[in-house]
């Protein structure tokens, strides 16, 4: 398959790409893209100018053409782009890993998840079934159809600069629906390379926008846009609540995967050498910056010394480093406004009496790095109990009873994933019932599937991606009656 335009990549300038074109940087201002594993700074990326929101927003209406092709066919250039993508994994993955810092084994696994999502809902594009309801009288029907909602605005956080476009896009995609992507600034050209993949397997222009730019300048222009039906964003519960309140205003319906504060509880049964090489391993992802990343960790009084001496044991194997480098099995932090963030919630609980087992600092080289972090004897009231640190800090706290453990995991407005590990199958099955969250993983935080319904409950957002109820968002229900 040719490719119609270069794969973006580093060192370099970047486009956006609207309605089937490749827009240079031209006269439009840019911003720099910077490499958090070195402070380097190694793309200029085009801002987009309300003029070419604008243009982004024609371009969607090419919704009626896509919405018409059969599903079969939006479900084959779906299926087009995951391949394309497969073969592409290399420098998708490096590109990716330059300028969002994860380390390039984790990015490779992001490209193919990517590529799994993207995949599920080739599939799933013809799964869209309508009802024949019974009839109330004689020549009577009602049908029930689900159609797709039309133009969707997305918009992409930098911490899966690949799996989070294909999040926003394909299952809009497999809809019906057109999309114009507000992509992360961070982390460009990943979202780029996805909408390359898009173009490359056959999807026609104008389907899918990207852009750049000032956010919340964008944001407004597309949600005041009455061509924008719906809109779904990944982001910070602040940020969230603001589009949700100006998606109100026109009525757009909203998927909202918002923050995470997630609860691990370990009780006295569990495997303490299962668990803690587990939580080390979930919390060091990405440096910590997922929604899902385990923080929290409420841990029974008979196994919280060994657990305790287990996973600060590991966490201090942990091999910081540039996520290109061999070896390293932690990147940075993604740009420079995290070391502050992470810091303040560090000090705040130092100052408050919580004890530091192990980092607690930045590391003193270019970029943004931080020593994978664990507090204990953390008071409820400081601020890393109660914010999401988005980092590698870890709070262990003794708990003695599973009640204590789901009261304290509750305690919070987040809601999105909990954890549990015990070998108890009743305590299990109570902890999946009781935890206050849209996901549980028992003895596991393999908790993202392209098959299983992904999102949170309470602050932490509503609507599901990924699973059949990821298609939600994207359709609404017509009834019609025939006489
Ligand atoms: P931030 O609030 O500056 O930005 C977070 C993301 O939201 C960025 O991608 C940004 O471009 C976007 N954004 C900000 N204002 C926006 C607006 N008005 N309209 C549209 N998009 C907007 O914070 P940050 O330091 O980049 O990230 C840290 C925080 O963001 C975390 O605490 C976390 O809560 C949240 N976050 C969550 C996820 C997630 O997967 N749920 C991913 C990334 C960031």
């Amino acid at each position: 398959m040719e490719s119609t335009k270069q794969m973006p990549r580093y060192p370099g300038e970047l486009p956006l790409f609207i309605g089937g074109a490749w827009e240079p940087v031209g006269t439009r201002r840019t911003r720099e893209v910077v490499n958090p594993a070195t402070g380097a700074v190694i793309g200029q990326l085009p801002e987009a100018r309300p003029a070419d929101v604008t243009a982004a927003l024609d371009a969607a209406r090419a919704f009626r053409g896509w919405r018409d092709r059969p599903p079969e066919e939006r479900g084959a250039v779906l299926r087009r782009a995951a391949a394309l993508l497969r073969e592409r994994v290399e420098p998708v993955a490096t590109a990716a890993t330059i300028e969002e810092g994860k380390t390039l084994a984790e990015m490779r696994a992001e490209v193919h998840m990517a590529a799994a999502i993207l995949d599920w809902y080739a599939e799933e594009a013809r799964r869209v079934y309508g009802r024949l309801l019974p009839r109330r009288g004689s020549g009577q029907r009602i049908l029930v159809s689900r159609e797709p909602v039309g133009p969707v605005a997305g918009f992409a956080p930098w911490n899966f600069p690949v799996v989070n476009p294909v999040r926003k896009v394909a299952a809009a995609l497999a809809a019906g629906c057109s999309c114009v992507l507000k992509a992360a600034e961070e982390a460009p050209a990943s979202a780029l390379a996805v909408a390359h993949a898009l173009e490359d397997a056959g999807l026609p222009p104008g389907v899918l926008s990207v852009l750049f730019g000032d956010p919340p300048e964008i944001s407004r222009q597309l949600l005041a846009s009455p061509v924008i039906r719906a809109v779904t964003f990944t982001g910070s519960i602040t940020v969230g609540k603001r589009l949700a309140s100006m998606a109100t205003d026109t009525m757009k319906r909203t998927t909202m995967e918002l923050g995470g504060h997630a609860p691990v509880v370990v009780l006295d049964d569990a495997d303490v050498e299962l668990a803690s090489a587990h939580s080390v391993a979930a919390k060091s992802l990405n440096a910590g910056q997922v929604c899902v990343s385990p923080t929290r960790f409420y841990v029974q009084s008979g196994v919280y010394r060994s657990f305790v001496d287990a996973f600060v044991d590991r966490i201090k194997r942990i091999e910081v480093g540039d996520g290109m480098a061999e070896g390293t099995t932690m990147g940075p932090l993604a740009h420079s406004r995290r070391p502050d963030a992470v810091r303040a919630l560090v000090d705040d609980a130092v100052r408050r009496g919580a004890r530091l087992l192990a980092g607690g600092a930045a590391i003193d080289r270019p970029g943004y790095f931080w020593e994978p972090t664990v507090l204990v004897d953390v008071p409820r009231e400081a601020r890393v109990m109660n914010e999401e640190p988005f980092g590698p800090i870890a709070v262990l706290t003794e708990v003695s009873t599973v009640e204590e453990a789901i009261a304290e995991a509750n305690r919070l407005p987040y809601g999105l994933a909990g954890y549990a590990f015990t070998d108890s199958a009743r305590a299990a099955r109570r902890l999946a019932d009781e935890l206050e969250v849209g996901m549980v993983g028992l003895n596991t935080f393999a908790i993202s599937r392209p098959e299983a319904p992904f999102g949170g409950i309470k602050e932490s957002g509503h609507g599901s991606e990924e699973g059949i109820e990821g298609l939600d968002g994207f359709l609404v229900t017509k009834s019609i009656h025939e006489s």
